[in-house]
């Protein structure tokens, strides 16, 4: 695995409009800003809170005169939006649409909904909130893990197809055919990222980020005007043992939501063999696509969590053709399971790594 030289060579004004964010433009306005008031940036108040919900720690952070305000609405956000979605609360609006087979959708349920169901459009099936019968048969909903047999599967997967929902854009009423059941799990951390950003605005945040478990949403700069630093985890020790590294990467964004999903998040072993909470809707079973992890840029929370699942469903390929068609909306670091890196032409200049990886043109 070579670096394709090409690809450093390109000019870095590109990196600004995709992978980065607006590294340049921020860090004019922040140097600018700086020169005039110096102290006034050392001086600015600061607040940070952790929260646990969606079964993750989050930590919100902000920097700004009423950063203690913005957290605190933000953290309130989260858990409101928490209780709307949760599988595993009886009287979230999911559980009752689950439950009672039809309900009409307050305005952001639907609105995460449609998105989930472009998604699902988009990506030839590989995201599908109807995946969630399997999720429970598996065991992952409950941690009473379990491998179905065959005929199980199949019997589920009759239950498994967006296609199959009944929705009503105008009244906003979704019905799920019998015994169908939806999860927002794929989608609803990058949907609160991206309305946390949406927070942070509303109080006049000079600075932010957000982290839900591993997911990644910054606002703005750093408050010296520098870009943000994410470090993308090592999915698997078979790439640390290759690389001796901890970090498959450092991405240095600005105003971006940065999400990983991999197999190595939630799972269990049975016989051997590994089985994790992605779960690939042709099949019924944990995606096997020879990727250990697929990592999004995005200013679009909501779709780079989408995207993380499903391309991480995809597979390499496939993903890269996606993203060839898609290339103006986000990019990717894409590992794989021999710990191959591959990451998309946006991200050539905002992307450090100690390993040795190939750098896709679309
Ligand atoms: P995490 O939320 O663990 O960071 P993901 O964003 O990849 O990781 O979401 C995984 C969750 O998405 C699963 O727990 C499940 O609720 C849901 N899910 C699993 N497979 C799919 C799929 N093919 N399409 C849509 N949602 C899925
Ligand atoms: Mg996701």
């Amino acid at each position: 695995m070579t670096r394709q030289i090409g690809c450093l060579l390109l000019a870095a004004a590109l990196c600004a409009l995709t992978g980065c964010g607006d590294a340049g433009q921020a860090t004019e306005q922040e140097t600018s800003s700086a020169s005039q008031t110096a102290t006034e940036t050392e001086e600015l108040p600061s607040s940070t809170q952790q929260v646990f919900a969606m079964d993750t720690y989050m930590t919100v952070t902000a920097y700004g005169d009423q950063a203690e305000a913005a957290v605190s609405a933000a953290v309130e956000e989260i858990q409101r939006l928490d209780a709307l979605w949760s599988v595993g609360e009886s009287d979230s609006e999911i559980s009752i649409l689950n439950d009672s087979g039809s309900i009409l959708l307050s305005e952001e349920t639907a609105e995460l909904v449609e998105r989930s169901l472009t998604l699902y459009q988009e990506t030839g099936g590989a995201f599908d909130i109807t995946i969630y019968p399997l999720m429970v048969e598996w065991g992952f909903t409950s941690g009473e893990y379990q491998v179905p047999t065959q005929e199980r599967i199949d019997e589920l997967l009759e239950l498994v197809g967006s296609d199959k929902l009944e929705y009503d854009a105008e009244t906003r009423q979704l019905t799920l055919p019998e015994g169908m059941a939806i999860d927002l799990g794929g989608i609803a951390k990058g949907y609160v990222s991206d309305h946390i950003m949406d927070v942070f605005e509303e109080y006049g945040v000079v600075s932010g980020m957000v982290s839900l478990g591993g997911n990644v949403q910054t606002y703005h700069t750093k408050t010296d005007g520098s870009l943000w630093r994410v470090g993308i985890e090592n999915p698997d020790e078979t790439v640390e043992a290759l690389s001796g590294v901890s970090y498959v990467g450092i991405l240095s964004v600005g105003d971006k939501a940065v999400i990983t999903s991999g197999g190595y998040e939630r799972y269990f072993e049975e016989d051997g063999v590994t089985y994790h909470h992605i779960i690939d809707p042709s099949t019924g079973s944990s995606a096997r696509s020879g990727l250990l992890s697929v990592t999004i840029v995005s200013e679009d929370g909501t779709l780079a969590d989408g995207l993380s699942t499903s391309l991480f469903v995809m597979g390499k390929e496939k993903a890269l053709a996606f993203w060839a068609e898609h290339s103006d909306e986000f990019d990717a670091v894409l590992v794989e399971e021999d710990g191959a890196v591959t990451i998309t032409g946006g991200l050539k200049d905002c992307f450090e790594s100690d390993l040795d990886y190939t750098c896709v043109e679309s």
